[in-house]
């Protein structure tokens, strides 16, 4: 089976205590929990707290719990004030880290260029890829969402070899979709999913293909997960704002394993 995400991003929320009790809240339902072995669970907090989640991750394996940061520089070191290097980022226990999420391309300017450079440190450095893409309202009302979606994919990730694909995971966020309510339906997300799939297949092979994890991000709350996740291709969340709450990330986390057990 596909390994399954359902990776919190809590993007500039919570302060110091807020972080600690969520952090505490989902590790005490790891713990607590059955977990199945394809599970991973990943919390993204802003960069000040990433050593004080990781200090809150129960160091037992069966936690499944992991850590992620939301952005990295594509710099090593040196003159670059503000930015944080992945290198630095592994250094302090972080697994994952987001790349490309809609908020950076849209108020950051950030480039398929960049994100490739962002990429290829991240990786050099011994972290996982979370690696964001998705269309605008017109766009999909164009009905060019495809086009636009694989273009960014083969913008930044086109020139990675099939051992690096291996540390990418790919987030489907349609920009509509992202903190409005609004979702994509279980069928727009599974035929993107399928798309993103078999360009993989094309472009590199059918193996890493089946292998690369898939995850939906937009307006994911415990309502809709069930159904999202029920769909061949869909492999997990990427979660705003209901990650930011222990009881609305745990169900949807639930609503996971309990798809896993149905398989
Ligand atoms: C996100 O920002 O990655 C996201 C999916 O947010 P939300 O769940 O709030 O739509």
């Amino acid at each position: 089976m596909r390994k399954k995400i359902i990776a919190g991003n809590w993007k500039m929320n919570m302060v110091k205590a807020e972080a600690i009790t969520l952090t505490q809240g989902i590790a005490n339902f790891a713990l607590s929990t059955d977990l199945p072995e394809a599970l991973t669970i990943v919390v993204s907090p802003v960069y000040p707290y990433l050593d004080l989640v990781n200090n809150h991750i129960p160091s037992v394996n069966d936690c499944h719990l992991y850590l992620s940061a939301q952005d990295c520089s594509a710099h090593e070191k040196g003159a670059h004030t503000g930015e944080v290097s992945p290198i630095m980022l592994k250094d302090i226990g972080c697994h994952y880290v987001i790349l490309g999420h809609s908020e950076r391309r849209a108020q950051h300017q950030e480039s398929a260029d960049l994100l490739a450079q962002k990429v290829g440190l991240a990786l050099d450095s011994g972290l996982q890829i979370i690696f964001c893409c998705g269309e605008q309202l017109d766009e999909r009302k164009a009905g060019n969402q495809n086009e636009i979606v694989i273009d960014q994919i083969k913008g930044s990730l086109g020139e990675l070899s099939t051992d690096d694909w291996a540390n990418i995971v790919i987030a489907y966020e349609p920009v509509w979709a992202i903190g409005t309510g609004e979702t994509a339906s279980p069928e727009q997300a599974n035929d993107m999913h399928k798309a993103i799939r078999s360009f993989v297949a094309d472009h590199l092979d059918q193996r890493a293909a089946d292998q690369l994890s898939i995850l939906y991000g937009g307006s994911v709350k415990p309502a809709n997960a069930a159904d999202l996740f029920a769909c061949s291709d869909i492999d997990g969340a990427l979660i705003g704002g209901a990650s930011l709450k222990t009881d609305s990330f745990t169900a949807i986390t639930q609503a996971m394993i309990e798809q896993i057990a149905n398989v």
